[in-house]
């Protein structure tokens, strides 16, 4: 069977995740975006922050299919500059369909009225302005791309290229590349910077969970500074549909 040949006759989400991530190991990035968007088509979509390190992901998918969907989180909470930077992105790489997620009216109404949650509950901050969104976003996919990498936490060492995220299976197509590769992809393609990584943002999610990490320090250790807190939430697995099928 060729690498590309679809799995239709794959039915448990795990199975199909390990028979690609043995398939494609050691495969470049856009190959396993490409394989992803044959595989699943139009079930398929990309989950970026627009952060740090997220134009080479975007890079590469533009090149696969510029029309492949881009989920964005927009917590409310995020640098205005992420906001700026992802308009420029999308411009630059012909991006044409970019999909904003964001906090229900309601969920906010009921649990966060001040906006102040962050300050007591980061966890159930994340889970109101990320996870549910995200939940309800991806309910009706089959898999989704994100940017993870293995060297950025202790968290993530262990990620496979393909890997079942409930009924889905969720798409690391630079889990094996190093800060070294990142760059050399940033200069070869002339990408723009995220401008907070210049102001010593190596890691950037939203304003007031995310500080500027001094030369030698961890990429994430700016993320929810003090706190034990590692992970949005978004990377544990999503809330699943309910009985009636509609995302939670
Ligand atoms: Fe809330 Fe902070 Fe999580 Fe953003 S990173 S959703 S502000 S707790």
């Amino acid at each position: 069977m060729g690498r590309h040949e679809a799995l239709a006759a794959v039915e448990d989400t795990g199975d199909l995740a390990r028979v690609l991530a043995a398939r494609f190991d050691g495969a470049p990035a856009e190959e396993v975006i490409a394989a992803a968007r044959e595989q699943f088509a139009d079930g398929l979509a990309l989950v970026s922050s627009f952060g740090a390190e997220s134009a080479v992901l975007l890079h590469l998918a533009a090149r696969v299919d510029p029309a492949l969907p881009v989920l964005f989180i927009d917590t409310g909470k995020l640098f205005p500059a992420t906001l700026r930077y992802r308009d420029t992105l999308v411009e630059r790489f012909g991006l044409r369909d970019v999909r904003v997620l964001k906090p229900s009216v309601e969920d906010l109404q009921a649990e966060d009225p001040t906006g102040a949650l962050w300050m007591r509950d980061t966890d159930a901050c994340c889970d109101i302005r990320k996870v549910r969104p995200l939940a309800r976003a991806v309910a009706g996919l089959d898999a989704w791309i994100s940017g993870r990498k293995r060297f950025q936490a202790s968290s993530r060492s262990n990620i496979p290229l393909f890997e079942a995220d409930g009924p889905r299976v969720k798409v690391n197509p630079l889990a094996d590349w190093d800060p070294g590769d990142l760059r050399a992809y940033m200069q070869a393609h002339d990408l723009p910077a995220h401008p907070l990584v210049a102001e010593g943002y190596p890691s950037i999610g939203c304003m007031p969970c995310t500080s500027p990490v001094a030369e030698g320090e961890d990429p994430r250790a700016g993320r929810w500074r003090g706190g034990e807190k590692t992970e949005c939430g978004i990377h544990f697995p999503l809330p699943q549909e309910n009985e009636n099928g509609a995302g939670i």
